[in-house]
């Protein structure tokens, strides 16, 4: 049922670390065979509710001489062909290596799945180092710390859907299923990816409590799913339900249940809020419940603002809207203080529902797709240099000390949300507000609400 990963990658970029922090102190298996030095270490990994082998090549830093070379290669080979799937690390803060395109190349070839992760992602450092990762071909970079466990939650999401697929596998009359990585970033396509049985929509429904999750979530499954307890996946981090609403295959991350399992009533609140947390960062898409007769309230705006913080694809659904008696002054207020106090969601959709009729789930249904399709949205190099012309004429950058910032190119680096960069001449010139400007611009002119969308400027090398 479960699966093995490998952790490869040239010395130093951190692998035991990473290694260490999954297994703790459940280390199982050592490989000692007579003859062999341990150069690969295997464990028993735990990830939330994941559940796997990890091996790990390290213990080639102390290989000095010219045989690295084959070494290395001998060693990762032989991980990879025991592995289901390959995390290949690189170190941000250093950028691509000559030597991680040998693993690259050796992957590309040899590996089934595989995923990229920046190492040492922790600051702005990284950034210049997680860009170049993508022109290693194997999609999008997930940015990790190892050493201070962050992007964990990213590692998870790019885990589960092959885990699943793993786990299906192993059930007789199962299909096979082709679990895809996403796409290779050089390429431009239009297409979203589309959710499938092994690899379901994320969603996260989060609010404060009482604010109607497991109301809604019941109304979503169509049944008592919630109160008589979920079936599968029931941890301390996160309970997910599987459904397929409206024919579209979705994992719902659910925060209510779990709040209800506590039996400490003073700790609701407290506990609430770091299980929102938590299901935030295994979401796609974020639905932020608000209840109507107490909208944004400070955990609202809280759990809003760190969707919009980890990149997710936001929703803002307005629930119990069937007590609700002047409902259009009600919405204009809503709309205004959604502006107001969420200005970095800006334009995300804001939908009336109520959980316990049923009326507005559809709209909610629809507006979750769109807020998918948005945050994994591309727009060609062409049309934004087009755009990036047109915004300099309208409002020329700034001439901090009489220099003039010269943007010059941009193209889109990532999708999910979707991420840009610009090369211009003093990067770190260029002021918050025509970053803003920009980013704004892109918003309104490649139609994208509700999603978070980032812009990086750099020099040129
Ligand atoms: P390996 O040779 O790939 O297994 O690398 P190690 O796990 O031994 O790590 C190499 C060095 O990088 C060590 O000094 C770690 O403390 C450091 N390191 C690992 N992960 C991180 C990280 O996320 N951030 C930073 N800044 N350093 C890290
Ligand atoms: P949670 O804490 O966010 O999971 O909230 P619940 O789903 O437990 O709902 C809290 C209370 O609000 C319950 O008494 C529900 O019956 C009520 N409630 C939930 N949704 C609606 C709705 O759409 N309309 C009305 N009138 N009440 C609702």
């Amino acid at each position: 049922m479960s699966f093995t990963l490998a952790i490869v990658g040239r010395p130093n970029v951190g692998k035991s670390t990473l290694f260490n922090r999954l297994v703790g102190k459940r280390l199982a298996l050592v490989d000692d065979q007579p003859g062999v030095t341990r150069d690969l270490r295997e464990g028993a990994a735990r990830l939330a509710d994941l559940r796997f082998t990890v091996i790990d090549t390290a213990g080639l830093e102390e290989v000095t001489d010219d045989s690295l070379q084959g070494r290395m290669r001998r060693l990762t080979e032989r991980a990879v062909d025991m592995a289901d799937i390959c995390l290949f690390m690189i170190d941000a803060r250093v950028g691509v290596t000559p030597s991680d395109l040998v693993f690259a190349d050796i992957l590309r070839k040899r590996a089934g799945h595989v995923i990229l992760a920046a190492n040492k992602a922790e600051g702005k450092a990284a950034d210049a180092g997680v860009i170049e990762a993508y022109s290693l071909g194997l999609g999008e970079p997930i940015r990790l710390s190892a050493e201070h466990g962050e992007g964990l939650n990213d590692l998870y999401s790019a885990l589960m859907p092959l885990a699943d697929s793993y786990a299906e596998r192993a059930t007789e009359d199962a299909p096979e299923t082709d679990v895809e990585l996403p796409e290779d970033d050089d390429e431009i396509t239009d297409t979203v990816p589309q959710p499938t049985e092994a690899k379901p929509l994320q969603v996260a429904v989060v609010g404060r409590p009482n604010a109607g999750k497991s109301t809604l979530i019941n109304q979503i499954l169509g049944e008592d799913r919630l109160l008589t307890g979920p079936e599968a996946g029931i941890t301390r981090d996160a309970i997910s339900l599987r459904t397929d609403w409206n024919g579209v295959p979705m994992r719902i991350f659910d925060t209510a249940g779990m709040r209800k399992k506590a039996k400490v009533q003073e700790k609701l609140e407290k506990l609430s809020v770091s299980d929102g947390l938590r299901a935030v960062k295994f979401a796609e898409v974020v639905v932020v419940l608000l209840d109507a007769e107490i909208p944004f309230e400070q955990q609202d705006l809280r759990i809003a603002d760190l969707a919009e913080r980890e990149g997710r694809a936001v929703v803002v659904a307005v629930n119990k809207w069937d007590i609700e008696e002047d409902r259009q002054a009600k919405l204009k207020a809503l709309k205004e203080a959604f502006e107001r106090l969420l200005p970095q969601l800006r334009g995300a959709p804001l939908i009336t529902v109520s959980a316990k009729t049923g009326r507005g789930l559809d709209r909610l249904h629809d507006a979750i797709m769109r807020a998918y399709e948005v945050w994994n949205r591309r727009v060609t190099t062409a049309q934004l240099n087009r755009w990036l012309s047109g915004m300099m004429e309208a409002h020329p950058p700034p001439a901090p000390q009489g220099k003039r910032i010269k943007l010059r190119y941009m193209t889109q680096a990532k999708t999910r949300p979707p991420g840009f960069v610009v090369m211009c001449s003093h990067p770190d010139k260029v002021p918050d507000s025509y970053n803003r400007y920009l980013v704004n611009g892109l918003r309104i002119d490649f139609d994208m609400p509700g999603t978070p969308i980032r812009l990086w400027m750099r020099g040129q090398n």
